[in-house]
């Protein structure tokens, strides 16, 4: 665990992050507006996006199945909820309120397994809907020198669920780690497409420092706009090492909500930290209870995929994959293929080294397992050097076809062990002088004997079987 700029003997980090994922469903969360991203500014509207007067809710119940799905991916309890309304002036809210839930939030108390192993506990995942877009026009897009604003209401009213972390997390590595895999359930679950670039997936990120061995936390703050992963690690390195900067010289930190800027690589305070008793939350009187029916709730269990960390399992205890293998394999969904690759009956370890090394390429998911299988055993039962196999892989990749021919058109045809015999054998006696050098154990000489073989046999020999050779040969 690295945090640069912090000294970590004597600091402790502490991060909790909060996530708003836009899901994804046909309609906004309490009408039947599109949700769609983008189209002209203002078209994605109805009566009620508007706050018109008599508009009422109806609540999106595929918005509710998607945010069940998320909270039991997220091993949270699924509770009777209220939506509450939270007050304030919103230029691109025209209801003048947001709809939220607050003290009973569907989905609480779960947990998210990282890569890693690690268990970062979640605080609860409710549903609230968004707000629109406003465009800041002259001054630079900031809105204290901007000659006018432009509101888009498109996006007001789009349904969101605000995952809330606790603040379980210790180092940028940790929370990257955190918000993509939970961005990888969020997509399995079919709740979500993650994408950050196009804000379907948002990061607020709370950051606090203590002295290492404290209990309890320091003064957090939180940091918005934060719109990759990479900007994510920078906006914490940056803030825990001013808040260490600020209680070293004597001072202390403020709690606020502080903004990312991606340019000068610092945050700002944007605003002082509003209590939750500044937004006046009250139920909204226009919508009922929302208590889901347990029968509903296990129908949604059932059908859940199976999740990320569940099938990095299945690598680890059926393939013996270690834990970063797994991780990546699963990342570029490419365990499917792995375990019936298997199941075809190559080797486990040569399979997943393959997987691991030579499939980057995203077409290497649709590899036909009969295939990859065969050319793992070509491999090993020494047809196929080592990189002769990688050459044969990548063809497969790119046009499918069977190993065996494909080796054949190389003209990476089986070397006989008698001819490579043979051929050493030779070279030994044609350079006396090289071969001294070897079994004197002047081990750059290898290289010489084992180029020479290459270039009679034009890369057949496997360099590995080469050495192997004029090891027993030295005595
Ligand atoms: P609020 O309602 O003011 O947003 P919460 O208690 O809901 O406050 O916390 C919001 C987020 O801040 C959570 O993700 C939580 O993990 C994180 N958090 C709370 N305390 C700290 C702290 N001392 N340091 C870092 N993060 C924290
Ligand atoms: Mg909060």
């Amino acid at each position: 665990m690295t945090v640069a700029g912090v000294d970590e003997e004597r600091w402790e980090v502490v991060i909790g992050l909060e996530v708003h994922a836009e899901l994804s469903t046909r309609t906004k969360l309490f009408s039947a507006a599109t949700n769609e991203f983008g189209g002209e500014p203002n078209t994605h509207i109805d009566a009620l996006t508007l706050g018109l007067p008599g508009s009422l809710p109806v609540l999106n119940e595929h918005a509710v199945e998607l945010a069940i799905r998320v909270g039991l991916a997220l091993n949270c309890e699924v509770r009777r909820s209220v939506f509450a309304r939270k007050n304030y002036f919103y230029p691109d809210q025209p209801k003048n309120y947001q709809i939220s839930q607050f003290d009973l939030p569907i989905n609480a108390e779960g947990w998210l397994e990282l890569p890693s192993g690690q268990i970062a506990g979640i605080e609860r995942a409710h549903l609230e809907e968004d707000t629109g877009k406003s465009t800041h026009v002259g001054g630079g897009g900031r809105i204290h020198d901007a000659q006018y604003s432009l509101v888009d209401l498109n996006r007001a009213g789009v349904p969101l669920l605000e995952i809330v972390g606790k603040p379980d997390l210790r180092s940028p590595d940790e929370a990257r780690a955190y918000v993509s895999e939970l961005r990888a359930v969020l997509v399995a679950v079919g709740a979500s497409d993650g994408k950050m670039e196009e804000g379907s997936m948002r990061v607020d990120c709370n950051v606090s420092v203590r002295p290492r061995g404290a209990e309890e936390f320091g003064t957090r703050c939180e940091i918005k706009n934060i719109n990759s992963l990479r900007s994510l690690g920078r906006a914490i390195e940056y803030e825990a090492a001013r808040q260490v900067d600020l209680i070293t010289a004597g001072d202390r930190v403020v709690q606020e909500t502080r903004h990312w800027n991606e340019e000068d690589g610092r945050t700002h305070t944007l605003r002082s930290k509003e209590g939750a008793d500044d937004y006046r939350y009250f139920p909204d009187p226009d919508l009922v209870v929302l208590d889901p029916d347990p029968e509903w709730i296990e129908r949604v269990r059932a059908a859940l995929p199976p999740l990320p960390a569940a099938r990095r399992a299945v690598l680890v205890d059926r393939l013996g994959a270690t834990r970063e293998q797994a991780a990546l394999l699963v990342e570029r969904e490419l365990d499917a293929l792995c375990l019936a690759t298997v199941e075809a009956g190559a080797e486990p370890v040569r399979t997943l080294t393959h997987a691991e090394h030579n499939l980057s390429d995203d077409r290497a998911r649709d590899l036909d397992p009969a295939a990859f299988a065969s050319l793992v055993s070509m491999e090993l039962d020494g047809e196929l050097t080592a990189t002769q196999a990688k050459t044969v892989l990548a063809e497969l990749v790119e046009h499918g076809g069977d190993p065996v021919a494909i080796a054949a058109d190389k003209g990476f045809e089986a070397m006989d062990s008698s001819e490579l015999d043979s051929l050493v054998d030779g070279l030994i006696a044609d350079h006396p002088d090289e071969w001294q050098r070897f079994c004197e154990g002047d081990g750059k000489i290898t290289g010489f004997f084992v180029g020479k073989v290459m270039k009679a046999t034009q890369g057949k020999a496997d360099g590995k079987v080469v050495t192997g050779l004029l090891n027993a040969r030295k005595g």
